[in-house]
């Protein structure tokens, strides 16, 4: 595929499925780039809410659309905030107020035991009946105090086991050999081969 629409306005996931296909060379351009609004996400499941969105960027420029759902779980809030996480704090959204809440959520807390998850879903066009799906998860802890400045979201408090360093203190290319989306993103490919 020489182009696919990312089904997302985030520039943090532009950048990291960008970097993680160009050794593809497929060239990443967002909905937002192209003039179409965001797809609603009325769903409780990361899955249905990123088939929605994958559904809704084909049918609006005929290309193979690609879209990531993600979120954190937080294992103290019951895996809150989930699928609500880019507006844990409400409207407009904003990491800051996300990280702010979640801090505060946690102040009593001692288990702080955390986990990413990303669904990706690929159609390959609006007409597509067999989507591809593949889904992965990053699991850590949830620090005290921000560190690092890299990445996005709730990296600077994402903290990962054996490092030491939080998610928002590694190079861009390390994080994406780790994370959720890269992961993700790595058995989509394998899926891709077989497809
Ligand atoms: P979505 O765009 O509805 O899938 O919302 C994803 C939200 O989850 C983002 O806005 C972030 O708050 C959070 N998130 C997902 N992946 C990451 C990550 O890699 N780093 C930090 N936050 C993330």
């Amino acid at each position: 595929m020489k182009s696919i629409v990312l089904a997302s306005g985030n520039p943090g996931k532009k950048k990291e499925i960008e970097e993680l296909l160009e050794p593809f060379g497929t060239r990443v351009v967002t909905q937002s780039e192209l003039g179409i609004t965001e797809a609603e996400e009325p769903y409780e499941t990361f899955f249905e809410n990123a088939l929605a969105k994958a559904r809704h960027a084909a049918f609006a420029t005929r290309l193979p659309a690609l879209a990531d759902d993600s979120g954190i779980c937080v294992d103290a809030l019951g895996g809150a905030p989930g699928v609500h996480s880019a507006r844990y704090a409400g409207e407009p959204r904003s990491d800051a107020r996300n990280n702010e809440k979640l801090l505060f959520e946690l102040k009593n807390e001692s288990n702080r035991a955390a986990h990413y998850v990303c669904v990706l879903v690929l159609v390959r066009g609006p007409g597509d009946t067999d989507p591809l799906v593949a889904q992965a998860e990053w699991h850590g802890e949830i620090a005290h105090s921000p560190r690092g400045t890299n990445g996005f979201g709730y990296d600077p408090y994402f903290l990962v086991p054996g490092l030491g360093k939080t998610a928002a203190e590694l190079a861009p290319e390390y994080k994406n050999r780790l994370s959720h989306r890269g992961q993700a993103l790595a058995k989509l490919l394998e899926l891709l081969k077989i497809a």
